[in-house]
Formats: C-alpha cells, structure tokens, sequence
C-alpha cells in the first residue's frame, strides 16, 4: 500500500470511524476523512496530521444528495477517484434497553438509504487495481436475519432476504417502507419486526441484504476492475452510540473494517464479517 492508494471514510470525525481513518492511514494510504460538519472534520484531520499521516478532508453529509454529488466531483477532480470506500456514518437513538421508534423514519433514510446513495455516487469512481477496489459497510450483529430476538415475522421475506437468488434491492426497499409506514400509521408493533432496538436492526438488517445484493450485480465485472464489498460488525464499541458502554475500543471495532480493505488477497464479496471471521447473515 501506498500514498497512491486513496481511502474514503464516511463519519470520520468521532468514535469507530476515525479509527479507522486513523489505522488505513497508519498503513501507508492516504485517506480523505470526511463529516459533515467542517470544523470537527478539519479538527480530526489535524490530529492525524500531526501525527505525520496522509489525511485529508472533505465535508460529506451522507443524508444530502448535492453533499454527495459536490463530494463524488471532488474527489473525481482531485485524485481521479478512489480504491476504498468505508461506510461508517450511522444513527442510533435507542439508548440501552429503549426501543424507540420515535426516529425511525431518520434511522432507516441513514444507515440504509443514504449508505446507499454514497457507494452508487462513489462506484463508478472506483479506479481499477489487480488487488481489486473495497468497499467495506460498518454493520451490525443486531441486523442478522436469524439472530435470536430480532428474526423477522415474515418467513416468505425472510427467506426471500436470505436467499441471494431471490434478493432484489427493490424487496429490501420495500420492505424498509412497509415498516416506516406502519410507524406512521401506529401498527408497527404487531408488524413482525426485529424485537431489539427495531428500527436500527432493521436498518442494519437492509444494509447486510444491500450489501449481498451488490456483491452479486459487481461479482461480473472483468479481473483488474472488480469491486469487492462486504459488511461487519464490529462489537459492541465504547462510543458515544452507546453512551461509551462498550465492552470494546474503537480501535479494536475498527480492526476489521481495515483487514477487509486491505487484505491481499481478499476475493470474497457479500459476506458478513465479525473480528476478522465470516459470521452468518
Ligand atoms: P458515533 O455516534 O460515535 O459516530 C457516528 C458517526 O456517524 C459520527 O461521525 C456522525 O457524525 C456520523 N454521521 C451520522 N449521520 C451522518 C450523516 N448524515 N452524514 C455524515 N456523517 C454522519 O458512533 P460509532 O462510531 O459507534 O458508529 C459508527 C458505525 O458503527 C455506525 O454505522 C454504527 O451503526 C456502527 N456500529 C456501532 C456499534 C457500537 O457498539 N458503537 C455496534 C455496531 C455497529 P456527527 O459527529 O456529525 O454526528
């Protein structure tokens, strides 16, 4: 790896993603930290400046269509794309054992739509490489399909999700919108969704099934182009999501996120991932 190689972390301001600016750099690359505030993004940027790494910044509100395209020019313009793309920026508001769904319809517009918004805008800057460019989505546990309190209701959906043959972004959209609906309309409780911290769950549940779906529509791109993407969790992380309750270092929460963007000879694409090992979807 070398400065040549260039690494975009979304939400790189605080906690696991800066973490993982901060190890990418520490490899060698140069990373573009973004956030969407300036100030505490260009402030993240110093820090790892002065530690004498290659770090730059850009401001990217993932939830900001024009943030997105103004971002995607940019880096176009500024290094003619990029090889690395982490999705890290999230939201929680379900703090410990609360099951709000106050923010659901924010929840889901985050974590999955406008996850989704960046790596289309970011996808066809991806520069071709023999290593293959990466993308990495920082996902959950809480999002698995067949986790213990967070199974859906629906065994036709959830067959449908687990089976990449039947996967389509539109059922994973769909599904998303059935539940905001049925947060609107007041329903939602008897609609069959994840138990724990529902309307997270279910946003990380789609990015786990976006990402599966994706590796599948890249997988036939031709050698020295090919994209690989896969999605991890990585623990239960002390930061200001959980209100720093952790069992984990943001350090140690990052670690996967950087293996799978920069292991040799990774060749695997829509897989999910936990400290470094494949964990079921
Ligand atoms: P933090 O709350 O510390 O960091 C979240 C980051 O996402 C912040 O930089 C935040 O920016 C950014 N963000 C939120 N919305 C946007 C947006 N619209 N545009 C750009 N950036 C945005 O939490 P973590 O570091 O813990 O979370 C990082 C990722 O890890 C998330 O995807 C989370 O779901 C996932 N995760 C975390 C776990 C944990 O235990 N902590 C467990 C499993 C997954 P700002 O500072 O402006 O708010």
């Amino acid at each position: 790896w070398s400065s040549e190689t260039i690494a975009v972390v979304t939400g790189a301001n605080r906690g696991i993603g800066f973490e993982i600016a901060h190890q990418l750099a520490l490899h060698g690359l140069t990373v573009v930290l973004t956030s969407r505030a300036t100030a505490v993004g260009e402030e993240a940027k110093k820090v790892l400046q002065e530690g004498g790494l290659n770090v730059a910044f850009h401001q990217l509100d993932i939830d900001d269509i024009e943030s997105i395209k103004s971002f995607a020019d940019w880096i176009k313009e500024t290094y003619g794309g990029l090889d690395i793309l982490v999705n890290n920026a999230g939201v929680n508001f379900n703090v410990g054992n609360d099951n709000s769904v106050e923010f659901a319809e924010k929840v889901i517009k985050t974590n999955y739509y406008s996850t989704k918004n960046v790596t289309q805008a970011l996808i066809p800057l991806m520069r071709p490489s023999a290593s293959g460019s990466r993308i990495v989505n920082v996902s959950s546990r809480l999002g698995r399909l067949n986790g213990k309190r967070n199974k859906l209701g629906d065994i036709e959906l959830r067959e449908q999700l687990g089976n990449v043959d039947t996967l389509t972004e539109e059922l994973i959209d769909k599904m998303v919108d059935s539940f905001v609906q049925q947060v609107k309309d007041g329903t939602w409780q008897s609609g069959g969704w994840p138990e724990v911290s529902t309307d997270y769950s279910l946003s990380k549940l789609a990015v786990n099934a976006y990402t599966r779906f994706l590796a599948k529509t890249l997988s036939d791109r031709p050698e020295g182009s090919k994209i690989y993407i896969n999605c991890y969790c990585p623990g239960f992380v002390k930061t200001a999501m959980t209100g720093w309750a952790g069992h984990t270092s943001p350090e140690d929460g990052a670690d996967t996120a950087v293996w799978l963007a920069l292991i040799p000879d990774l060749s695997v694409s829509g897989k999910f991932f936990a400290e470094r090992r494949e964990v079921n979807f």
